[in-house]
């Protein structure tokens, strides 16, 4: 089969290689019928990300038809449509019976090399490294899914591709960061990063109940879109002071609550920008937190800060006393997409949102190198890339 490899930093390439195996009786074949690159891909394209090898399969956001089942799966069969949460649980660990998905005690074979960085693993995650796991991922005709039963979940029909498609990441994550955001009537609710994350933060934080959502970010077209598509009020930070203008416009209380849909690769400005770049460079500090830091800074005392962007070790310079001072909350974590999945298909069914709006570009598989070239550099207005293999 043709699938998008990661060969090495800014280095992916669409392969020839073998077709996936059921390797368990409870695992299952899906033939990709359309799959994305997502904004945590750019971590591992950028070379960011420990663990990742020369020939893994790239790609954790896809859905498609069940070819193959193994013998023991039983809720699912060939023919069906489905979509794949990114996260990959086993439904029946202390984690997974809490809907902890993402915490999944028995997903992750390579579960020592995570325990030696984060103390416990993580659930392993398709197409995100070794340390997560190491499974083939999405950007790919097919992929094989591990505890099939648990971790695929059929599309009714009358819907697209690309309405359902972003149910296996961010349109969860944006829900899930919204929600971690406790968010109480009449809340304002400041959000940094305005790509498809965000946007979908945007989206759900209004579900939830916001009055105002303040987005923050420098590139044009996705400011316009948080505008156009989400109606969130927007600030370029390349053309005001972010932690100024929100006092402004919060009555000099700040927002109550900051969420950092951004993540390790912040772009900084003037000596922290460099000082951070520098020490990501040198692998002195693995992720960039600017974002972080203005977040922390800028929310209100006592308010709830939210993290859906990845980060993937360890930070400088994080102002601590600022959040103990301000006796501020932190929520943050990887999506535990499959206790979010089934409401919000619900949602598009029910007309309240088409996550289709975030596409602005659509592929071949082939041309996945393209894509990820685009989106990286933000070029030709790129905000979401669809594959269909
Ligand atoms: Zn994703
Ligand atoms: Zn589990």
């Amino acid at each position: 089969m043709k699938a998008v490899c990661w060969h090495g930093s800014t280095d992916v390439r669409v392969d020839t290689i073998p077709d996936p195996k059921i390797l368990n009786p409870r695992d299952a074949i899906v033939k990709i019928t359309s799959t994305a690159i997502c904004g945590s891909d750019l971590h591992i394209y950028d070379g960011y990300i420990p663990t990742m090898e020369k020939g893994d399969v790239l790609g954790h956001e896809f859905m498609g038809e069940i070819v193959e089942v193994g013998s023991s799966v039983k809720n699912v069969k060939i023919g069906d449509r489905v979509v794949v949460p990114f996260t990959i649980a086993c439904g029946s660990c202390f984690f997974c019976q809490k809907k902890l998905t993402s915490l999944c005690d028995n997903s992750n074979p390579n579960a020592w090399v995570a325990e030696t960085l984060m103390g416990y693993t993580p659930s392993g995650l398709f197409g995100y490294s070794h340390m997560l796991g190491g499974y083939a991922g999405g950007q790919a005709e097919y992929a094989r899914v591990p505890f099939a039963d648990f971790g695929l979940f059929k599309i009714p029909d009358g819907l697209t591709d690309e309405q359902v498609l972003f149910l296996t990441d961010i349109f969860p994550t944006g829900y899930m960061a919204a929600e971690n955001c406790n968010i109480q009537p009449d809340d304002i609710v400041a959000i940094w990063g305005c790509g498809p994350v965000g946007q979908f933060a945007i989206k759900s934080a209004y579900m939830l109940g916001a009055s105002r959502v303040i987005a923050i970010d420098r590139v044009p077209e996705r400011l316009q879109m948080a505008k156009d598509q989400c109606k969130a009020e927007v600030l370029n930070y390349e053309e005001v002071d972010v932690g100024e203008a929100l006092k402004e416009m919060t009555g000099g209380r700040g927002p109550d609550a900051c969420m950092d849909a951004v993540g390790m690769e912040a772009h900084g400005k003037g000596l922290e920008g460099f000082y951070d770049e520098a020490k990501q460079a040198l692998r002195l500090e693995t992720d960039r937190p600017t974002a972080l830091r203005q977040v922390i800074v800028a929310c209100r005392k006592g308010g709830t800060v939210s993290i859906p962007g990845v980060y993937g070790g360890f930070i400088d310079k994080m102002p601590m006393g600022a959040a103990m001072n301000k006796g501020l909350t932190f929520k943050m974590g990887q999506t535990h997409v499959h206790r979010y999945l089934q409401p919000l298909l619900e949602h598009i069914q029910n007309g309240d949102i088409d996550p289709s709006f975030v596409i602005t570009h659509r592929m071949k598989l082939e041309e996945a190198p393209h894509g990820y070239e685009i989106f990286k550099h933000k070029k030709d207005n790129c905000i979401k890339v669809v594959l269909n293999p």
